[in-house]
């Protein structure tokens, strides 16, 4: 028996998601998460998916990483799948931020779970959590290959002058200022499906991801090879988020910080959690802005035109920057669902060959699918993410080479 199991474990500041992938036929085992970790309300949700065995939810206290990780291990324990098997090939483990160093997947040692940490500095809110999940998995399985996965590896082949600020060379050296560009595991997968939905080679197709999520970010994709991204050092530039700001003048921090009084802190969790569209309408969900909006109150609407408008303008700089566009295609939670999103985004683009069958973009689908009108010079597309499977693919391709 070969082992073709991968754990794929996404561990956040105060909770870990994860899911038991078979990559001998890429189904799904088991997936789970814990969440509120570290407060008196934790909770834990698993859903084995073979088996027959019925989806479980804990709740009560779970004091640490370590406590939830111990827990979802009993869990996988109980549905035959325990962390023990011998069909279990490898740990896959989502790290946000690889710096210039990681630009692939890469087996853990103490050297490189040191490099992660030496980078702390560029994502202080998620690689701390990203290795303590690591140092877990490591004390329950030591002698299983851990692997990371970067959000910014897709991303490391940016050219300089899409990777550059405009700052001064020596300072920007100094503190490692650049565009990273994040959700890279997502723009692998689906400029990747996209591409196959089109019956092409990766290499053949030029596409324009727009990763729409809670975070949303938008990528240039020419022949498989990522050329540019709309976040930057770090996941705040870009695009209208959930409730981060996206592009501003970057002197709006000095204007709240000598005029308002802010301080950095302050100015810090202003643009990464209180701004976006929640910022722009107290709503961050775009189910409800849509709702509102519908319902015509004018603050949902607003917020919901400056999304879109943000949107536009990355689609128009992206196709700049191929010159040639195949596909543009829209994922994650409001890519995949909000089709009023997909609509108003397209509409106007034709110059761009970009024009929309609105009948097929209504249609509700777990399926990759195109949504563009038969003559289009465009294609646009709708294709689900799925960072799992991107992430045990990778590992597996990379333990098994
Ligand atoms: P994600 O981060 O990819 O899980 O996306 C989460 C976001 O997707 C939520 O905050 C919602 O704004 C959005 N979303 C999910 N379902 C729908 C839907 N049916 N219509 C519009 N937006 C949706």
């Amino acid at each position: 028996m070969t082992a073709s199991r991968v754990l794929v474990l996404n561990s956040g500041s105060s909770s870990v998601k994860y899911q038991l992938l078979d990559m001998a036929d890429r189904s799904r085992l088991a997936v789970g998460l814990v969440e509120r970790i570290g407060e008196e309300t934790s909770r834990l949700v698993h859903e084995p998916l073979i088996g027959g065995g019925e989806k479980r939810e804990l709740s009560g206290p779970i004091a640490d990483h370590g406590a939830a990780l111990r827990a979802v291990a009993a869990e996988l324990a109980a549905d035959g799948l325990g962390l023990d098997s011998p069909e279990l090939a490898a740990v896959g483990h989502r790290v946000v931020h690889g710096g210039t160093r990681f630009t692939r997947p890469t087996v853990i040692d103490d050297e490189v779970l040191a490099e992660i940490r030496s980078l702390v500095p560029l994502a202080p809110l998620h690689n701390p959590a990203n290795i303590t999940g690591i140092e877990v998995a490591r004390s329950l399985r030591g002698d299983l290959p851990q692997v990371a996965v970067f959000d910014t590896a897709f991303h490391s082949t940016m050219p300089e002058s899409a990777a550059r600020y405009a700052l001064d060379a020596a300072t920007a050296e100094k503190y490692a200022v650049r565009r990273y560009g994040f959700h890279g595991t997502s723009h692998a997968y689906v400029s990747r499906a996209t591409a196959a939905l089109l019956g092409k080679a990766p290499e053949e197709v030029n596409v324009i991801v727009l990763h729409l999520g809670n975070g949303a970010s938008a990528s240039a994709v020419r022949g498989g090879v990522c050329v540019d991204t709309s976040m930057g050092l770090t996941p705040l530039e870009g695009l209208v988020m959930g409730t981060r700001s996206g592009d501003l003048d970057p002197a709006v921090i000095f204007h709240l910080a000598r005029v308002g009084g802010l301080s950095i802190d302050e100015i810090d969790a202003l643009l990464n959690k209180k701004s976006g569209l929640l910022g722009l309408c107290g709503d961050n969900d775009m189910r409800e802005i849509l709702r509102r909006a519908g319902e015509g109150d004018a603050s949902a609407r607003l917020a919901f035109e400056t999304y879109v408008h943000r949107l536009k303008k990355y689609i128009g700089a992206y196709s700049a920057v191929l010159g040639r566009v195949d596909a543009v295609v829209f994922t994650a939670g409001v890519g995949e669902n909000a089709a009023a999103v997909r609509e108003a985004a397209v509409d106007g683009l034709a110059e761009l060959g970009l024009a929309l069958d609105l009948e097929a973009n209504a249609v509700r689908s777990p399926e990759p699918r195109l949504i563009s009108t038969e003559y289009a010079r465009v294609a646009v597309a709708v294709v689900p993410t799925d960072e799992e499977l991107e992430i045990a693919t990778q590992v597996y391709a990379l333990v098994t080479a």
